[in-house]
């Protein structure tokens, strides 16, 4: 009888700044080892979000990335590995990250060309089955509910009504604009920390799942739904229109939270320079769009600005700022998609599965994800 080697799987420290986040906790480490895995971690893994090497049982520790994967089976990360990583991937081993491919047209390439089957993060497809393996949503929803508390801490005024021995204190008004998962739980968390809130966007949807966390839904009588649940780009008469109404309450506002997206495009203008100008002194935008540039004409990425009276914060990598929930989530997303191909000990990848076929990146010397083959090759 030949004996089996048990699946290998390797956890990078991630390198990138303001990073803290890693792939791994201890429970989901627990849970892979039952499911016959062996967990190597580069030394230090976890240090940033205050979890010791000690902190995981049955786990093998190596201080360097490259000697960890060179003979993994899987290796798992948050951001994308460093080219040096992949290149001493042995061809045929998969690695689980988020990449954004057309960010990263050289590792893509690499990928492909080391024949590593990738898994990205971001691919995962937002379907029902999928939700457990959904990292864009419980990296998002952290970031709407943290927004809501950066909004809070730059105010220099409290969020709820307050009755005292000198009179009443109004309630701040919120508004967010943009009601995905990042926008609903900053609405929900506003709402939370006692403030009147107020929600807008372009799928008409959003307006019931506003109304049921509290809020007001601002109406525009814009109608831009696009494809897969996502927003399409607005036409210049849309965007008249809508400025027409949310201006007022963009002016009427003491926190601005935003979130707009359209996949592939970067981050539409919801605030223009005019609309800030005659916002009210002391209030406050959280850009969670940043990334993308922004959803505010002023806002600088990674900085937070004042202008005029107001303040204008543009945050970079929001789930790190909460890298223990965001690593354990992150975890957990990745576990429950490694379970789809770890069976009886083995790697069995079923390719008719459509979350595995959708959330290839790279496979056997390929870039199967239509569109990023289509943006890196042709
Ligand atoms: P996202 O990050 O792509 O965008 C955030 C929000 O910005 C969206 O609600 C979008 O409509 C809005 N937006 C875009 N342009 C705008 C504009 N000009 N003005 C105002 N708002 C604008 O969104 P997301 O959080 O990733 O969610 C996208 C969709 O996917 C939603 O429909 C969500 O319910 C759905 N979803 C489904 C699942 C699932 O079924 N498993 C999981 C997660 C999300």
């Amino acid at each position: 009888m030949v004996a089996c080697m048990a699946v290998k799987i390797a956890v990078l420290k991630e390198t990138r700044a303001n990073e803290k986040r890693v792939a791994m906790v201890p429970a989901v480490a627990d849970k892979l080892v039952k499911l016959g895995a062996e967990i190597h971690m580069q030394a230090g893994a976890g240090l940033a979000v205050k979890l010791a090497d000690a902190a995981f049982k049955n786990v093998q520790f190596a201080a360097d990335a490259v000697e960890l994967v060179r003979d993994a089976d899987v290796v798992v990360c948050v951001q994308p590995p460093d080219a040096a990583v992949v290149s001493a991937m042995r061809p045929g081993a998969i690695l689980i990250s988020f990449i954004y491919a057309h960010k990263e047209v050289e590792l893509t390439k690499l990928l492909r060309d080391r024949r590593i089957t990738t898994f990205a993060m971001e691919l995962v497809p937002r379907i029902t089955r999928a939700q457990a393996m959904d990292a864009l949503s419980s990296q998002a929803a952290l970031a709407g509910y943290y927004a809501a508390l950066m909004g809070a801490t730059h105010l220099a005024r409290i969020l709820p009504m307050m009755t005292t021995a000198v009179g009443s204190i109004r309630p701040a008004r919120a508004l967010v604009m943009g009601l995905g998962v990042a926008g609903l739980q900053a609405l929900a968390t506003a709402r939370r920390l006692g403030a009147m809130t107020e929600g807008y966007d372009v799928r008409p949807e959003t307006k019931e799942q506003a109304e049921s966390l509290g809020a007001k839904f601002v109406d525009t009588g814009v109608d831009a739904r696009g494809t897969g649940g996502y927003a399409r780009e607005l036409t210049q008469e849309e965007k008249d229109k809508i400025a027409g109404v949310v201006t007022k309450h963009i002016q009427q506002s003491d926190i601005i939270i935003t979130t707009a997206a359209i996949p592939g495009r970067p981050s539409p203008k919801l605030i223009s320079k005019a609309q800030v100008d005659g916002m009210k002194a002391g209030s406050v935008i959280i850009d969670l769009a940043a990334e993308g540039g922004g959803n505010c004409e002023y806002t600088q990425p990674g900085e937070t600005i004042q202008v005029g009276q107001v303040t204008i914060v543009g945050p970079l990598n929001v789930p790190s700022m909460l890298g223990e929930h965001a690593s354990e989530l992150y975890a957990k997303n990745q576990f429950n998609l490694i379970e789809l191909f770890l069976k009886e000990q083995q790697v069995k990848i079923d390719w008719s599965d459509e979350v595995i076929a959708k959330t290839a990146l790279t496979h056997d010397g390929k870039i199967v994800n239509e569109a990023a083959a289509k943006a890196i090759e042709k």
